[in-house]
Order: structure tokens, then C-alpha cells, then sequence
């Protein structure tokens, strides 16, 4: 318990940031609702919203023909990559400074382990208002800083006073700060589990707290009503990856039954492929080499590996070659125990060219699929697919 006391997790999070770099490089934008992505009439999203934008009741993610219909007024502008790159290296340098262990969790959002740095800095609060003040100092743009024991917490307290807000929870306030909240607050929780959370009157996070686990077990299963609980009891992850030493990126699922049918092995390696495509767009990394792993009854474990002309961070390409893979017919064809995916040897992947917002964009556009996972982190899977996609 008491290493644990010590550990402090900083969550930052850049306050509507695309929307507001162009109200920082454009004063007559100051003050008005600003829209960052698709061109009205056009097909696309909304990538960003100022913070006057979302009193219309824009928000990201939202088609912009939606968005004109709510706020015609409003200064739709194209996104500008090369200003919020060069925005966001500054910022990152400046995390840098603060502390040693910073991770990259998407273009404008970074965790920081910022454990023992209070004899150097301050209090919590200090360091909190340090990051904040030296983010605009470099930048000109406003954060919002969440401070506690684990990322959940430090995530959570970002959230909780948007924009340009400081929350700090310490260790011993950590379940009253999460009880009154809703469950969709807790991490893992998509539109399925939701409705699930819906359906067994589960509003709160206190109320996911105090369920009994045996009945939760029975509704989530065992593991995820495990997990959900942990986290309501303000049990998480403290750990915070600088992302230089990974080697590889993979992802695996263990069927409950043995798995053979080939819709059943698909549809996993459909989500594994894009979990593991979402993780290397989030840390910028694209491989050459994708790999598959089969694990049968026996506990024989076989992988297939196929290295590619060019680096790919693609859940499509990831999915189409671990599939080539598995159907290449020198796998056993026998029930299945576990499956995975993973790629590793990294490449470059700069210089890619591509129309972001346009639906004629490449599907395999690292910018488009990177914003697209920073909206889907924020706002669930199911609130945006790709605009060739929609409607069919
Ligand atoms: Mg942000």
C-alpha cells in the first residue's frame, strides 16, 4: 500500500484542439462556434467544435450536415494537419520537461507519471497548474489536467471540468468521486454492455460498486463484471508506457467453447485486427510484418507470418493477410482454442498524401483512421464509420 500511495498520474487533454489552434491563429474566430473537418454539404464529419460550437449542440463525430443544420452560422473550416502537428510536438516537448515518462496517448493527449515529483515541484495542484500554465505558455492553447492514483482517475479528472480545468483526486477521495458518475464513465463499456447496464437498472458507478458480483457474473460474465467492479472501486492501471521499447503489437482472444466455424473465427479476427490497426495508428506505428497465432485443444500453439511490401497500421490489411494466413492450408484444420494478431517490424509511415474528410479519402489514410480513433475513443464505436461505409 504504501509505494501505491505514492503514485500520481497526470491525464492531459488539449481543450477542443483543432478547433481552438485556428481560434489562436485567427482572432476573428475568437468567440465564435468553429468546425473543424468536412466542408458543409459534404458527406463527412465534424473533427473538432470549439467550445461555442457545442452550445449549438455540435460535437465531434457529428456528420456535418447535422452540425449546419444545427449552427449555419458557424465558421466550418478545412483541417490544417501540418499547424496541429507542430502544435502538438510543442506540447509534448513541454511534457517532456515536466516529467520523464510520457505517454502518447493520441495527437493532443498524453499521460504523465509524475510519482516522487512533488518534493521537486509542489503539491499535485502545483504540478497540475505547472503543465497548464507551461502548455500555453509554449502554445498559446489551454488544457484540461486530471491528477490521481491511476490513469482511470487521472482520465476522469480531465474530463470532469472541461475546458481549461485542474481536477485533482487524491487517493482517499477516489470512491467518492466516482460514485455519483454514470456507468458509461468506466472504461470498456460499449453500446452493448450499456444497454446490458440499462437493462439491470445500473445507473451509477456506485451502484455497479455495491451489485452484488455473483449476479453481475451471471448478466457481463465473470471477467468483465470482475474488471467493471475493479474499476468501481477505483482499481486501475498506474502504468504509463513510454512506447520506445515495444517490439510488436498483438492481440489475442481465448474462445469459453473451441471455435472451427470460419464466420465465428473471422468475426474475431475482424475486431483483433482493428484493436491491434487502432493501437499502432495511436502510437504511430506502421509494420511490415503481420502475424498470425492459432492455439488448438492440445495446447499446440503454430504462428504463420507474412511480411508485406509496405508497413501497414490498416485493420483492413492486417485482417486480409492474417486471414490469408489462416486459410493458406497448412494449418491444421482443427477447433480452434485461441487466435491472435499481431505486427511488428516497424517502418515509416510519413509522406502518406490524402484527403482526410473527403469520402473519396484512402480508406488506408493514417490521418483519417488516426482522428477517427481519437473520436471513437471519446465517443464509442458506434458514432462514427467511415463515410464510404454509411448507409449500406
Ligand atoms: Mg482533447
Amino acid at each position: 500500500m504504501s509505494s501505491n500511495d505514492a503514485t500520481l498520474i497526470a491525464h492531459v487533454d488539449l481543450d477542443a484542439f483543432f478547433a481552438t489552434c485556428e481560434q489562436r491563429d485567427n482572432p476573428e474566430y475568437r468567440g465564435k462556434p468553429v468546425m473543424v473537418g468536412a466542408r458543409p454539404g459534404g458527406r463527412g464529419v465534424v473533427a473538432a467544435a470549439s467550445y461555442e460550437a457545442r452550445e449549438f449542440g455540435v460535437h465531434s463525430a457529428m456528420p456535418v450536415s447535422r452540425a449546419y443544420r444545427l449552427c449555419p452560422e458557424g465558421i466550418y473550416l478545412r483541417p490544417d494537419f501540418a499547424k496541429y502537428s507542430a502544435a502538438s510536438k510543442q506540447v509534448f516537448a513541454v511534457l517532456h520537461d515536466i516529467s520523464p515518462t510520457v505517454e502518447k496517448a493520441s495527437i493532443d493527449e498524453a499521460y504523465l507519471d509524475i510519482s516522487g515529483l512533488d518534493k521537486l515541484l509542489g503539491s499535485p495542484e502545483t504540478i497540475g497548474r505547472r503543465i497548464k500554465d507551461a502548455i500555453h505558455e509554449a502554445t498559446g492553447l489551454t488544457a484540461s489536467v486530471g491528477i490521481g492514483p491511476n490513469r482511470l482517475i487521472a482520465k476522469l479528472g480531465s474530463d470532469h471540468n472541461k475546458p481549461d480545468g485542474l481536477t485533482v483526486v487524491p487517493a482517499a477521495d477516489v470512491l467518492d468521486f466516482l460514485a455519483p458518475m454514470p456507468v458509461e464513465n468506466l472504461r470498456g463499456n460499449g453500446r452493448v454492455t450499456q444497454q446490458k447496464f440499462a437493462r439491470l437498472g445500473l445507473k451509477t458507478i456506485a451502484q455497479v460498486r455495491a451489485a452484488d458480483p455473483e449476479w453481475l457474473a451471471h448478466h457481463l460474465g465473470r471477467r468483465a463484471a470482475a474488471g467493471f467492479q475493479r474499476q468501481a472501486n477505483g482499481i486501475a492501471s498506474a502504468e504509463v508506457k513510454t512506447g520506445r521499447q515495444r517490439k510488436s503489437i498483438s492481440k489475442e482472444r481465448t474462445f469459453q467453447q473451441d471455435q472451427q466455424a470460419p464466420d465465428k473465427l473471422r468475426s474475431v479476427l475482424v475486431e483483433l485486427a482493428q484493436q491491434v490497426a487502432a493501437t499502432a495508428r495511436r502510437e504511430s506505428l506502421a509494420g511490415k510484418v503481420v502475424r498470425l497465432k492459432v492455439r488448438y485443444r492440445d495446447f499446440t500453439t503454430l504462428t504463420r507470418q507474412k511480411t508485406l511490401h509496405t508497413p501497414t497500421q490498416d485493420d483492413k490489411q492486417i485482417l486480409a493477410t492474417a486471414w490469408a494466413l489462416l486459410n493458406a492450408g497448412d494449418l491444421p484444420p482443427e477447433p480452434v482454442r485461441l487466435i491472435g494478431v499481431g505486427i511488428s517490424d516497424w517502418a515509416d509511415i510519413d509522406g502518406v498524401q490524402g484527403d482526410m474528410f473527403s469520402t473519396t479519402a484512402t480508406q488506408s489514410d493514417p490521418r483519417l483512421l488516426q482522428t477517427m480513433d481519437d473520436i471513437t475513443a471519446r465517443f464509442g464505436t458506434d458514432k462514427l464509420q467511415r463515410g464510404s461505409r454509411r448507409g449500406s
